[in-house]
């Protein structure tokens, strides 16, 4: 298959001028918005297309069609039993797609949509189940990146999208790793530059009470417990690796985010650990391995690795946040064997981060 590559970088500058908006001039110029159209056309024609968003790329198809989202499982090479999340682009929409909108999913999405929260609903019976993984409940997300909602719209409304990578890679950030994964495989790619947030987004069940979350990502558990007046917890099978409990959310259950080397936390003060892993690389060299390192901006100096990548300055959560999927995949084009990361505070963001890092790790964690 020919995939075609659309570039469409919107200047953040011309979104936030409300003088722009009240002419009702479109961020967009003519031949963006045609290229959209385009994507949207595939999309209503059964196709695929890959487009950006806040938190990484999806990999769209039309919702409502079965055989689309039977598509997106063989472009990804994806289990058929793993739901894939609905994303809109109009809060109406949300009453099409559930059978029932209960009051919190009202205040969450007053509070974070547009943006990087996914509720987890009672799905109504025009979403097939090939979309929902066979499940009677569907993930919906109305993002906040201008691409994706103008490319939503232009779908006609829902647009199913798991990460745009081959199933196990990590999610790509900028539209290079999409082409990576998916060329010839899917019909469009709109090149929408690097995502903001580059993870994944927040996924809170909402059919079951307390809510959960299933998935951590920028939107925290405290910050949906402020709005909800609850304390919101994380699904305990998420954070105990070897619990045996099934996941709520089946994607979590699979190996993930991987990078192609052996990957493993250090956890300690920063003396310790810098040492430890400095010890460890002189063992893996010795052994013939090419080596890796995620430091900060601190340390990255300290260590000896043929790759050492900084995911910024420490206690910058944010910045981690960002690297950590293109670090992840720089190792596997430099070919590293053996690789090492230091470890994140959990607070705030940073327990996505430490789900994302610990699934890539296999949950091998070294604690000093
Ligand atoms: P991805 O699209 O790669 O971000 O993965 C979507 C995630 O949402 C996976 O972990 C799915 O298991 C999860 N998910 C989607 N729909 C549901 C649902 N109805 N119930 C629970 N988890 C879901
Ligand atoms: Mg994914």
């Amino acid at each position: 298959m020919n995939t075609e590559i659309v570039k469409i970088e919107i200047n953040n500058d011309k979104v936030s001028s409300s003088a722009l908006e009240e002419k009702e001039l479109s961020v967009f110029s003519k031949e963006e918005l045609a290229a959209i159209k385009q994507a949207g056309e595939i999309i209503k024609n059964g196709g695929l297309v890959a487009f950006p968003t806040e938190t990484v790329y999806g990999l769209g198809g039309d919702a409502l069609n079965p055989e689309s989202s039977k598509k997106i499982y063989a472009a990804k090479g994806r289990p058929s039993d793993n739901p894939l999340i609905v994303h809109i682009a109009d809060f109406e929409d949300i009453y099409k797609i559930t059978s029932k909108v209960p009051d919190n999913a009202k205040k969450l999405a007053n509070a974070f949509w547009p943006g990087p929260l996914t509720m987890i609903l009672p799905k109504s019976d025009i979403v097939p189940r090939e979309t929902t993984g066979g499940l009677d409940t569907v993930a919906v997300r109305f993002p906040s990146d201008f691409v994706a909602q103008e490319f939503i719209r232009a779908a006609g409304g829902f647009v199913a999208a798991p990460s745009a990578n081959i199933s196990g890679r990590p999610s790509p950030t900028e539209a290079k790793y999409v082409i990576q994964d998916m060329d010839g495989r899917i019909d469009m790619i709109i090149d929408g530059g690097e995502n903001e947030i580059g993870l994944e987004s927040t996924i809170v069940d909402l059919t079951i009470d307390p809510p959960q979350v299933l998935r951590p990502g920028f939107i925290t558990n405290e910050m949906l417990g402020d709005v909800l007046n609850e304390k919101v917890e994380t699904d305990r099978a998420i954070i105990e690796a070897d619990s045996g409990i099934a996941p709520r959310a089946p994607g979590m259950k699979y190996r993930h985010y991987a990078p192609k080397g052996i990957l493993v936390i250090v956890e300690g003060n920063r003396e310790e650990v810098v040492s430890e892993i400095n010890r460890r690389l002189e063992e893996d060299k010795a052994n013939g391995f090419r080596t890796g390192v995620i430091a900060s901006d601190e340390t990255i100096g300290e260590y000896s690795a043929d790759v050492s990548k900084s995911s910024g300055k420490a206690g910058d959560q944010f910045t981690a946040a960002h690297r950590l999927y293109s670090i992840l995949r720089s190792f596997d084009d430099e070919n590293a064997e053996r690789i090492y990361s230091e470890s994140f505070a959990l607070d705030g963001f940073g327990a996505a981060i430490m789900n994302r890092l610990l699934k890539a790790a296999g949950h091998q964690i070294i604690k000093l």
